[in-house]
């Protein structure tokens, strides 16, 4: 018998929002077709952070124990004054955090968590997957969704999910807002193996440095591995970019007056990438007819909260939901899922904007800052972050959770 469930869902886009879009379309028996420009489906060699809430819609998707596996999960988050080299706050990640947000916190090297989802990806018969095809231009008629290529290819579907990050071509067509804002903050990163990091610095932990306009992380990936370095100041010298290599003379200018160990750590890095950081404020309307956006597509943010990359995976599992409650209405599902969505993914933008002040914060705001960091206890902290790990209460909406 023919059903909604026998036509595939067009997702623009193969990076962390468009796998996940299609794994969890895929466990409620929806096929879908995954459409990647790159010539292959791949991931930078970075690092990145998994909060509890991400884990959350990974047992949803069944994806705990091979992403477990490749992470690490480090003891502490720990801010040290990138001046003084004191710290400021620690927040432990030991059972009373897990036990709080029934998840734990989590490092994991980006092209691990990627090659997981590709890997179930590849293993399901609902998904499709091809490479080297970049999607120009898409029609919805007769309650079916067209989507066309560069080379002139054609993919028909019965709806179509824009996970095509942060230059999203999608959401030009579907909300035409031009392009997103660079924040004058520029990251350089870099992935060294463990032998090269001195031993005094060797932790299994997330550090961060914060100073007045840059920071500096290091934490440890692979089961310990690898550690993954990130630098971060301000700069007005770049209007835009993506992924391109650095200079580090003006990187190293910047961190000129930071305490030892972070001009050491930088010291240790001959090849950086680079990124100009770049967001747009919260829209609360992504969805046309049967077009909607999902991650960076739709709520692209700066990464002081490093959630960027979880939102994009709460976005699949709540959209994927919304499908099947509304029973193949992709019009009606996509509006609901935006509904469900907005508001949190709009916090998440707003706050990560706030948290990047206080790790750049200098003069009387920084002196605020350590004071109040430093006096919390570890119950303090975690309260703070109950509107992100925690189970989502606070935003609920006529009885039903916001994911
Ligand atoms: C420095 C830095 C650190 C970060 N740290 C964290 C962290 O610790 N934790 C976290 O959760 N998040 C973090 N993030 C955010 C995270 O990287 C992004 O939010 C996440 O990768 C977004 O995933 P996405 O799938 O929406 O988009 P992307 O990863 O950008 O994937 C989009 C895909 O679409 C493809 N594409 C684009 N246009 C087309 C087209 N026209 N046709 C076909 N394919 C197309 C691209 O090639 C790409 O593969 C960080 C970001 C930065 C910059």
């Amino acid at each position: 018998m023919r059903s909604w469930k026998n036509e595939q869902v067009l997702i623009v886009g193969g990076g962390i929002g468009g796998l996940t879009a299609a794994l969890a379309l895929a466990r409620q028996g929806i096929p879908s077709q995954v459409i990647e420009q790159a010539a292959a489906f791949k991931e930078i060699g970075a690092g990145i952070q998994l909060g509890p809430n991400v884990f959350r819609m990974f047992e949803r998707l069944g994806l705990i124990e091979p992403i477990s596996a490749l992470a690490v999960f480090p003891n502490n988050l720990i801010m040290f004054d990138s001046i003084t080299g004191d710290e400021v706050t620690r927040i432990p990640l030991d059972e009373a955090f897990r036990s709080k947000f029934h998840y734990p916190y989590a490092l994991i090297h980006r092209a691990d968590l990627h090659n997981v989802l590709l890997d179930q990806c590849r293993k399901s018969n609902l998904i499709k997957l091809d490479a080297a095809q970049k999607i120009v231009d898409v029609n919805e008629s007769n309650g079916a969704i067209t989507a066309k290529t560069e080379s002139g290819k054609d993919y028909r579907g019965a709806a179509l999910i824009g996970a095509d990050g942060l230059w999203s071509t999608i959401r030009q067509i579907v909300v035409g807002d031009g392009k997103p804002k660079p924040a004058g903050h520029i990251t350089y990163r870099a992935v060294l193996p463990t032998v090269e990091i001195p031993e005094r610095y060797r932790r299994r932990d997330m550090v961060i440095w914060a100073g007045e306009k840059v920071h500096f992380v290091l934490y440890p990936l692979r089961t310990g591995e690898l550690y993954n370095l990130v630098a971060v100041f301000h700069s007005n010298r770049y209007e835009e970019g993506w992924d391109s290599y650095g200079d580090p003379a003006e990187l190293h200018e910047r961190f000129a007056q930071t305490c030892a160990p972070v001009r050491a750590l930088l010291a240790k890095i001959e090849s950086w990438r680079m990124w100009v950081l770049c967001d747009r404020p919260p829209i609360k309307e992504w969805c046309r007819g049967r077009i909607t956006l999902l991650g960076d597509a739709a709520h692209p943010m700066l990464q002081y909260l490093a959630q960027g990359a979880c939102m994009a995976v709460e976005d699949a599992v709540c959209l994927a939901d919304k499908a099947v409650e509304m029973n193949g209405d992709y019009a009606k599902a996509f509006r609901a899922y935006q509904q469900a969505r907005y508001l949190r993914t709009g916090r998440v933008q707003i706050m990560a904007r706030v948290y990047g002040e206080f790790y750049h914060a200098g003069g009387v705001a920084k002196e605020l800052r350590n004071i109040m960091l430093g006096s919390r206890t570890p119950d303090d902290a975690m309260a703070g972050m109950e509107w992100l790990y925690g189970e989502q209460k606070e935003l609920t909406q006529g009885g039903r959770r916001v994911y």
